[in-house]
């Protein structure tokens, strides 16, 4: 087993070519992922045959997508106000469907907490209202692009106050009592299973890519019946196999891993 899992993030608009936009990223990197004899299976498989629950031939030859932050343009065609209109990823990957005819799937990790996001549409996006759940649901029921948890309020640098009290924002080292991890990641489950989707075993995706010894080896894994996690993912740049840990499960970043379509395939090439 050796699946690479590339993350994109939509919010990332700061031009119209590759290197500033990862919707134009994400366009291309799909046409070469599939001219390249990759298939694409959801993260939530990719897991399963990490954890025995699945078999390994569903993910031969597979690539898993997932995306961070959770914001409009995951979902909607969007105007920017200055880069003008930039379709979502949902109809990127819906277009790429419909042309190519091979299965899409897509994991958003979401920011859960609707009060951070109210305010991160003004410290990050344009301040108009795009960073609301409204769409969650519907992506839920569509079951193109499934919601799972980026942590409560990511503990985000730009939030007057987040679940770490002790204002240690800006990282997610500093998750480090029962407490804290609580209200950063128990509450986002609690919130999505109330108001999104299905209750089920969920997947984390850790904000900045950022974890430590506290997460890893005392609250993810044993305090599971509270969490209600099936798995966490970090940014190591490695695909997932059999001896990834469960608790902080590698992705490559768009933009960070690899900075082209070319540079893509070669990363994809070289899994051995
Ligand atoms: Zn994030």
């Amino acid at each position: 087993m050796r699946v690479p899992v590339l993350t994109y993030h939509s919010n990332n608009v700061g031009g119209n070519d590759y290197a500033s936009n990862d919707h134009v990223a994400l366009a291309e990197d799909l046409a070469r992922i599939h001219a390249a004899g990759f298939r694409i299976v959801p993260l939530s498989r990719v897991v399963a045959v990490r954890l025995g629950l699945a078999d390994p031939a569903s993910v031969e030859n597979a690539v898993a997508l997932c995306c961070d932050d959770g914001s409009w343009f995951d979902w909607h065609d969007m105007d920017h106000p200055t880069f003008g209109p930039q379709k979502g990823f949902a109809g990127i990957l819906r277009e790429f469907g419909a042309a190519s005819g091979a299965p899409v799937h897509m994991t958003s990790f979401v920011i859960v907490s609707p009060a951070a996001r109210a305010v991160l549409d003004r410290t990050c996006l344009a301040g108009r209202g795009w960073w609301t759940d409204a769409w969650w649901a519907d992506a839920e029921r569509e079951g193109l692009i499934a919601i799972e948890s980026h942590s409560w309020d990511h503990n985000h640098a730009t939030l007057p106050e987040t679940a770490q009290r002790d204002g240690r924002r800006g990282t997610f080292r500093s998750i480090d009592t029962h407490a804290v991890a609580d209200a950063e990641i128990r509450q986002a489950n609690d919130w999505l299973d109330a108001h999104v989707r299905t209750p089920r075993a969920g997947l984390f995706a850790f904000p900045y890519g950022e974890t430590n010894e506290y997460l890893l080896r005392d609250y993810l894994p044993n305090h599971s019946a509270q969490h209600r996690l099936l798995a966490a993912f970090g940014t190591d740049s490695r695909p997932v196999g059999f001896d990834s840990d469960r608790w902080n499960l590698p992705r490559y970043v768009c933009g960070h891993h690899w900075q082209s379509s070319d540079a893509l395939v070669r990363l994809l090439g070289a899994r051995g």
